[in-house]
C-alpha cells in the first residue's frame, strides 16, 4: 500500500461516514447519546485535513496524521480509540508493503483499541466489528489474496460482526449503561468500524 492509498482510504471512510451520518447517529440515539455520525463525520474530516498539511512521505506517517486529526476533533469516546487506533496502525505500516504489512497493521489498530478501551469481543463495541476483520484479512492474505481481496475479505466480515453485535448486551462505553435495554440494536461504534474497512476495500478495487 503506498501513501496516495492510505490518503485515498481515510479521505473515502470521510465520504461514507458522512452519506451515512444519519443512520450513525439513529443507531447511536437509541442505545447511547445519539452524536456517534457527528462525532466521526467531524473527526475523520479533520483526520483529512491533517494529512493534506504536509505532504506524508509514507503510508505510515498518513495514518498517524489521521490519527492525529482524529483525537483532536472526534468527541466522545470513539475519537480517542479510532486516533489510537489509526496511529498504531501508522507505526506498524511505516513504508508500506504488501498485503501482509497491511494486515499487520489493522491488527495493531485493533490491539491498540483492545488496550486503551479494556474491551473484548461479544461486549458489543467497534472491536465486535473489527476482531473478525483482521482475522478474515490475514486468512485471506495467508491464502495467496491480494490487498483488495483481503479488504473485501475484511469488510464483509465487520458487516457480519455488526449484525452479531444486536442481541448482544453492551458491557463497554455508554450503552452499557442501559444494561438489557441496549440488547435488540446495532452498535454505533461497529457499524462506523464497517463503514471504514469498507472504504478500504473501495480504494484498493
Ligand atoms: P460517546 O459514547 O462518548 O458519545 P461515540 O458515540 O462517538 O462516543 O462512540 C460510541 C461507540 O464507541 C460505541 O458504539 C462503541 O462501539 C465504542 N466504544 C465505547 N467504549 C468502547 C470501548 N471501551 N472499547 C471499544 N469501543 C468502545
Ligand atoms: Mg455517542
Ligand atoms: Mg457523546
Amino acid at each position: 500500500m503506498d501513501t496516495a492509498t492510505t490518503i485515498a482510504w481515510i479521505t473515502r471512510a470521510a465520504e461514507l461516514v458522512r452519506a451515512d451520518e444519519s443512520r450513525l447517529t439513529a443507531l447511536d440515539a437509541a442505545i447511547g447519546d445519539g452524536d456517534h455520525g457527528a462525532n466521526l463525520a467531524r473527526g475523520l474530516a479533520a483526520a483529512v485535513t491533517a494529512m493534506g498539511e504536509k505532504e506524508p512521505e509514507s503510508p505510515g506517517k498518513a495514518l498517524i496524521a489521521a490519527g492525529r486529526g482524529l483525537v483532536a476533533k472526534t468527541g466522545g469516546a470513539s475519537g480517542p480509540l479510532y486516533g489510537t487506533g489509526f496511529r498504531r496502525a501508522g507505526k506498524e505500516l511505516g513504508d508500506g508493503g504488501d498485503v501482509g504489512q497491511v494486515g499487520a497493521a489493522l491488527e495493531a489498530m485493533l490491539r491498540g483499541i483492545e488496550e486503551l478501551g479494556g474491551a473484548t469481543q461479544g461486549d458489543k463495541t467497534i472491536i465486535d466489528a473489527l476482531a473478525p476483520a483482521v482475522v478474515a484479512f490475514q486468512e485471506a492474505a495467508g491464502n495467496g489474496s491480494d490487498l483488495h481481496a483481503a479488504a473485501e475479505a475484511a469488510a464483509d466480515a465487520a458487516d457480519a460482526g455488526l449484525a452479531a453485535t444486536v442481541p448482544l448486551q453492551a458491557r463497554k462505553g455508554r450503552a452499557s449503561y442501559l444494561g438489557p435495554r441496549s440488547v435488540g440494536h446495532e452498535d454505533p461504534g461497529a457499524a462506523s468500524t464497517a463503514l471504514i474497512l469498507r472504504a478500504l476495500a473501495d480504494v484498493t478495487a
